[in-house]
């Protein structure tokens, strides 16, 4: 299944962080997909294909409009 992610849109995972969040923060796009998390801010690359496998859903589009 193909997603449409942006940057700036707040994602969940399907593993939690050690530090406890499910949720990160989209901040590079390309070939690998740049997440910050959001319990501890550590910033992790993911190759597209591994993020797309651990990816749960999306919490909130950076454009979505009120
Ligand atoms: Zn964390």
């Amino acid at each position: 299944m193909f997603v449409q992610i942006d940057l700036g849109d707040i994602v969940r995972m399907r593993k939690k962080h050690p530090c406890g969040s499910y949720e990160w923060e989209v901040v590079r796009l390309g070939t690998d997909v740049g997440i910050v998390c959001l319990g501890c801010g550590r910033k992790v690359l993911l190759p597209r294909s591994t993020f797309n496998k651990r990816l749960k859903t999306i919490v909130k589009h950076a454009n979505a409009q009120e």
